[in-house]
């Protein structure tokens, strides 16, 4: 065990997190859920949605079983939404497979969503094997520690970053030492204002020594988001249903269910033909400030068109596409966090 390891340890046996959800009791199921929610997100975020998962689905079985649906609604407000999908695919796939969860690095990364980290993960905190793991936080750590220059995005980097990785990883203790450099990088060695006075590889820390700890990891200036524009048509009946569309299962929000969603043109007769609503029927209708939802790679600037019906039209028909929704009732539709938004404040509106 080389001295990185060795102090990483020491402190991890102190300091280390070791009763959070997924480590009371590791199985691999149980841990490859927690690193796909983990992946992009806070642990104290994922905590509350990991455990209303694990109820609902505690076994891969259960998760191959269940419709996209319900896995999507409980991945609401969560975001990146194709985790969800992956993990649901995934597990269909390992039922079909017939062969159990599997345990080595090829078997885990022909997994929809596992990637050589997360595989690594599954290994080392699962089953105790060796494996180096080099997510957001180990990067970050391993950057700044042997003050690697090159920008993480390009290969060359990501490759010296996989050595460093696997020159430090142990041949015991692995579950701990995953945890810990994970644990290091989310709680000490952070994007800013690393703590580097509590940091237990401090001592040989290159990045550290020059005084460069935010420097690194070093990243391709981010090009400016482009900002797009559309309309969502809240459209409500008295009675409090909300017609809601299913999005194409490619792209953002995909296989979600959001109110219908349209360029900045289109305008509410057109959009009430389209659905097969008579524009007769639409008793009131006004527009909302517009708000933004930020992507990974844009900017989209949403503006609130609610529609109320004096009933629920015959034609606009429910299938596959669409369907009437009343929130909080029984039927699960995963959305994303700007729709449930959008249906909550046309509720309070209502009730105002
Ligand atoms: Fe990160 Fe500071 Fe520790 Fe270096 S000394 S690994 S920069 S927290």
């Amino acid at each position: 065990m080389d001295w990185f390891a060795r102090h990483l340890l020491a402190w991890f046996d102190r300091h280390g997190r070791k009763d959070l959800p997924w480590q009371r009791d590791p199985t691999p199921y149980r841990v490859w859920v927690s690193e796909i929610m983990l992946q992009q997100t806070r642990v104290q975020t994922v905590i509350p949605y990991y455990e209303r998962f694990m109820a609902r689905f505690p076994d891969v079985a259960s998760l191959a079983r269940a419709d996209l649906d319900e896995v999507l609604h409980l991945w609401t407000g969560l975001g990146y939404y194709a985790r969800g999908r992956n993990l649901h695919r995934a597990a269909i796939q390992i039922e079909q497979g017939g062969s159990g969860f599997p345990s080595t690095r090829e078997g885990l990364e022909a997994l929809p969503g596992v990637g050589r980290s997360t595989a690594a993960a599954v290994l080392a905190l699962a089953y105790g094997k060796q494996a180096a793991i080099l997510d957001g936080n180990v990067k970050r750590v391993l950057s700044r520690f042997h003050a690697v220059e090159g920008d993480v995005s390009r290969t060359a980097t990501l490759n010296e970053l996989w050595e460093h990785a696997g020159s430090h990883t142990p041949e015991r203790r692995l579950g701990h030492y995953a945890q810990a450099i994970m644990d290091l990088g989310a709680t000490v060695c952070v994007r800013r204002a690393p703590k580097c006075d509590l940091c237990p590889v401090a001592g040989r820390c290159k990045a550290f020594a020059n005084g460069r700890a935010e420097e690194f990891p070093h990243r391709r200036r981010s090009r400016h988001k482009p900002v797009r524009r559309s309309r969502m048509y809240v459209i409500a009946t008295h009675s409090g249903a909300f017609l809601l569309e299913r999005r194409r299962a490619a792209g953002v929000w995909g296989g979600l269910w959001t109110p219908p969603q349209r360029s900045g043109d289109c305008t509410p007769m057109e959009i009430c033909r389209e659905l097969g609503i008579d524009e007769r029927s639409v008793e009131q209708h006004r527009t909302g400030a517009v708000f933004r939802h930020t992507f990974s790679h844009f900017h989209l600037d949403i503006e609130p068109v609610y529609l109320v019906l004096d009933k629920k039209p015959g034609q606009a028909a429910e299938g596959e596409r669409t369907r009437w929704y009343r929130p909080g009732g029984t039927q699960p539709v995963g959305m994303p966090a700007p729709a449930v938004k959008l249906l909550a404040g046309a509720v309070d509106g209502a009730a105002d």
